[in-house]
């Protein structure tokens, strides 16, 4: 939090900001909540909930609390949205695959809810998390830590990376659709 304010041009610290809440930390983030256009007892120093998500303070796993940087967070795409191939049944990929240790955590990459958790022959357990127009698809999970209809933030665990399903090793088969839409109707997954 306190590098943020100091990145917003409110620091009032001597020293730091350090970890632990001060009257610097105070001081600093009444004044951004001047900043912000507050006055009064809105601008006290105590962070309220429009101001703190002004703010954007990162979350210790690099999110800012409303959008996760992966669906499998530290995991980077190892197969492409798109990348063609014959072992596909549209002759191309129709999400990105994250390839990680079998029960590496899997998380809602925005704020949502599960619309559906079931299992399929080729995608293997998995789950649909909607988002607004969106279903974002977690495939070939080796479990499911939420069942459909449960409401999940950003960053929250959902899921945990397996090989259920068509599947030649560990992965996440991570694809988007418009709401409800299905197999062929895939997007590039992005969020
Ligand atoms: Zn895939």
């Amino acid at each position: 939090m306190g590098q943020r304010l100091v990145a917003e041009g409110c620091s009032h610290y001597q020293v730091g900001p350090g970890p632990s809440w001060g009257g610097a930390d105070k001081a600093s983030y009444a004044a951004w909540q001047q900043k912000l256009g507050f006055s009064g007892g809105d601008a006290d120093g105590i962070p309220g909930q429009t101001s703190w998500d002004r703010l954007q303070v990162p979350s210790p796993n690099g999110d800012n609390g409303s959008r996760a940087s992966s669906p499998v967070p530290d995991h980077g795409i190892t197969t492409g949205y798109h990348v063609p191939g014959s072992h596909w049944s549209l002759g191309y990929h129709t999400g990105a695959d994250y390839a990680a240790d079998e029960g590496t955590p899997c998380v809602a990459v925005l704020n949502g809810s599960i619309s559906r958790a079931d299992d399929d022959p080729s995608f293997g357990h998995y789950l649909v998390l909607r988002v607004d127009g969106s279903d974002f698809w977690y495939c070939h999970l080796s479990e499911r830590l939420v069942g459909a209809g449960a409401g999940v933030g950003a960053g929250q665990e959902i899921g945990r990376v397996g090989q259920t399903g068509n599947a030649t090793g560990p992965h996440l088969h991570f694809e988007k659709r418009p709401a409800g839409g299905g197999f062929g109707s895939d997007v590039s997954p992005d969020w």
